[in-house]
């Protein structure tokens, strides 16, 4: 049988956003300008650039607006950004923003104790904030987190995610992220969610989002690209964590990520080397050492060398 992987796949940089608002020392907004910059001159064509929420529950992302405003918009790159509500959508349209993402968790327990209502329920409400984008010409998606199991769950039934999936098809959203910030997903399990995703609903854009929290992040993701997605979520450096998860891990490392597909002939469309630039500059900046493979050992290529004449016959021996 063969082993089928798709020819081409489609990236979203998410590190400025879900890397980025876990770190207690974070980039300036200068500094957020320039990585983002480097990251659509790598070849990104979708970039998640910060979040229009709280500055007070989340001060690394209170300077979305001014970053929107001052970010070389290349053409055919989606800039976009993480919304939770009507305001957000408004601070979007104010500063330039042409895509938002909305966000629910799929736990029900976890949405009734926050929100006192089921995560059907809070897709809902979201119907005003698409009006309000469809209005200001901004592009909407959902995002679904922890659904492939929650602190509060273990483990989020396949019907469970559907009925959030159907919730959103009748606000008019159709481009959906499927998210394991608690890294709880495993491949068989990704691979049943993704099979039947696809199958019921084929109208939907997918998008993939894995969190590297127990080393399975590349492995869902091939779970995932086997299932027919092709599209996926990676951070820069391996940058980022999860509030509700006590030492979680952030989004599979962008580089790490590059390198597998480079391995596997995969088409990605971005320059590794550039990416590993960026990742470097970026651990600098959060100033500790992150998740990621590829900037410990460098590219299995990097590693390729002549020994010199003599040494091979000692290598040889048992
Ligand atoms: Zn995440």
């Amino acid at each position: 049988m063969d082993f089928e992987l798709p020819k081409k796949i489609k990236l979203c940089e998410v590190g400025p956003r879900d890397g980025i608002q876990n770190e207690k020392i974070y980039p300036s907004t200068q500094e957020k300008i320039e990585l983002i910059n480097k990251v659509s001159d790598a070849g990104f064509k979708v970039i998640e650039v910060g979040s229009f929420v709280s500055p007070k529950a989340v001060p690394q992302m209170a300077d979305t607006d001014e970053v929107f405003k001052k970010i070389n918009k290349k053409a055919g790159v989606e800039y976009r950004a993480l919304v939770a509500n009507l305001k957000g959508v408004e601070r979007a349209a104010a500063c330039g923003c042409k895509k938002v993402k909305l966000n629910v968790s799929a736990s029900v327990a976890h949405n009734l104790a926050n929100l006192n209502c089921t995560p059907s329920a809070s897709v809902d409400r979201f119907a005003s904030c698409v009006e309000k984008a469809r209005e200001s010409e901004i592009g909407i998606s959902g995002s679904i987190s922890m659904a492939f199991g929650s602190p509060w769950d273990k483990e989020i039934s396949v019907d469970n995610v559907k009925n959030i999936v159907e919730a959103y098809l009748k606000v008019g959203v159709d481009e959906i992220s499927l998210s394991d910030a608690s890294g709880m997903a495993y491949p068989t399990q990704v691979y049943e969610m993704c099979c039947e995703m696809h199958k019921s609903y084929p109208e939907v854009t997918w998008w993939l989002h894995f969190h590297n929290t127990r080393g399975l992040g590349l492995a869902n993701i091939i779970a995932g690209m086997q299932a027919g997605f092709d599209r996926f979520d990676s951070s820069f450096a391996g940058v980022g964590g999860c509030p509700f998860v006590p030492g979680a891990a952030g989004n599979v490392s962008t580089e790490d990520l590059l390198h597998m597909c480079l391995e596997c002939g995969i088409e990605t469309g971005i320059d590794i080397d550039k990416m590993l630039d960026v990742a470097t500059k970026v651990v600098d900046i959060v100033g500790h050492k992150t998740d990621s493979y590829l900037l410990r050992a460098g590219k299995t290529s990097d590693l390729i060398r002549e020994l010199p004449k003599g040494q091979i016959k000692n290598n040889t021996q048992k």
